[in-house]
């Protein structure tokens, strides 16, 4: 028997290299926290918790919190039993979900260094690069435009372009992107920011930009509102904000509200995310991997589910690399390397 033995939890903080603008609000730096849990063999596993208090509704404060209640529950459970570890947080931390993801990471970090594997083979897949979109915040057409060129130029042939504000500001950025990037696969990200009409509006009017996708055009809890946009324009819509658990994936799912859904585990954890990839095929919905502002712990923590599940077809892993100072070195690329044991990160906890 391998059990969780001690869990200890520190602040991440990082500055940005450029403020980031959403539909929700700006970001400029990270309030994240690195968990670290101990086996009692030894055996470390790394996780990273990102609470962003306009999506999951949770700061640093309360993931540090949340942490020193987990750690109670679940020292002394057997590290295999991660089904049982993922019951117990949810039970008792139901709405902290970047502490459970953080805490569920770390686990199978150590789940997967124990046993000589990777999160990808825990997940069911072989270990394989993973390639990802580059994502331009909501900033002006110049800005855009350059920030497109930069990115074809290093080879990503996939951009998310956020909008979900001033309907004009929006399309004038969708066609600078567009114009620098003739050939790239468009995502467009809404953030709950239009109301059903003005959505419908903003896809008939970039018609011409032939987008790839439309993520969340609406209030996460307009559920048939989300239905109505997804009933009448011709592109993909994709669920973000509005599935944060398998429950609520089941849910869009059978209502037919969505196309696509976005599986982040900073929102899920990695018990559940697995489920959503399950329920999302066995209703013939596609799916796409999404994180919050993440260092490379949590990003590579995505790639090993995409390599895993083999089931997601739009990647958003890009975070990192609007973080000043990260935690580990990374080249400005699309490719994700996907290898264990575990996360395959070497990340000194002490030295963080
Ligand atoms: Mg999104």
């Amino acid at each position: 028997m391998t059990e969780i033995d001690t869990i200890e939890a520190k602040r991440l903080t990082r500055d940005l290299t450029t403020s980031f603008e959403i539909s929700l609000g700006t970001q400029t730096s990270i309030s994240n926290v690195v968990i670290k849990v101990e086996l009692t063999d030894g055996t470390i596993g790394i996780g990273e918790a990102a609470p962003v208090s306009m999506v999951t509704h949770e700061s640093q404060e309360t993931v540090l919190a949340a942490i020193e209640l987990a750690r109670s529950l679940v020292t002394g459970m057997e590290i295999e039993n991660t089904r049982g570890i993922h019951t117990v947080l949810k039970h008792h931390l139901e709405t902290q979900h970047a502490a459970r993801a953080g805490i569920e990471m770390a686990v199978f970090d150590a789940l997967g260094k124990r046993w000589g594997c990777s999160l990808a083979a825990l997940a069911g897949g072989a270990n394989a690069p993973v390639v990802t979109d580059d994502t331009i915040g909501m900033v002006g057409p110049n800005t855009a435009q350059s920030q497109a060129a930069a990115a074809v130029e290093s080879g990503f042939e996939d951009l998310k372009i956020k909008v979900g504000g001033d309907i004009e500001a929006d399309i004038e950025r969708v066609a600078a992107v567009r114009e620098a990037a003739p050939d790239a696969e468009i995502i467009v990200d809404g953030n709950q920011g239009y109301y059903p009409k003005e959505a419908i509006q903003f896809a008939d009017r970039t018609a011409d930009f032939d987008i790839g996708l439309f993520e969340q055009p609406v209030d996460k809890d307009d559920r048939r509102g989300l239905k109505q946009v997804t009933d009448a324009v011709r592109i993909p819509v994709a669920a973000d904000e509005s599935v944060f658990t398998a429950e609520d994936a089941a849910t869009i799912a059978t209502m037919g509200a969505a196309d696509v859904i976005n599986v982040k585990i900073q929102k899920a954890g990695i018990v559940d995310a697995l489920a959503i990839t399950r329920i999302a095929a066995a209703h013939g919905l596609d799916l796409m991997i999404g994180m919050m502002l993440e260092s490379s712990i949590g990003v590579r923590a995505g790639a090993h589910i995409v390599a895993g599940t083999g089931a997601i077809s739009y990647v958003d892993l890009d975070g990192h690399f609007s973080i000043a100072d990260p935690i580990t070195s990374w080249e400005y690329q699309p490719a994700h390397d996907v290898q264990g044991p575990g996360l395959g990160l070497d990340v000194e906890y002490d030295a963080l």
